[in-house]
């Protein structure tokens, strides 16, 4: 039995793990798979009780010089 995947749902992302970002409490958030993610800031959730939309902030592109290319 071949089990039915629907590829139009999986997209393909890098598997480059997002950093989220609490632009109030300064609170970094790295989810280890995207639909852990989580929207709003625990603490201040849990401080301040407001949910604050975490945002993206991507790693720093500083990619390591030693590559296999060759
Ligand atoms: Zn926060």
């Amino acid at each position: 039995m071949v089990r039915q995947m629907r590829s139009h749902d999986v997209a393909h992302r890098p598997g480059v793990a997002k950093l989220l970002h609490c632009p109030r409490c300064g609170l970094s958030v790295a989810p280890r798979v995207h639909w852990l993610a989580i929207k709003h800031c625990p603490r201040c959730l849990a401080r301040r009780h407001l949910a604050v939309e975490l945002v993206p902030r991507e790693p720093p592109a500083r990619e390591p010089a030693r590559s296999a290319f060759g």
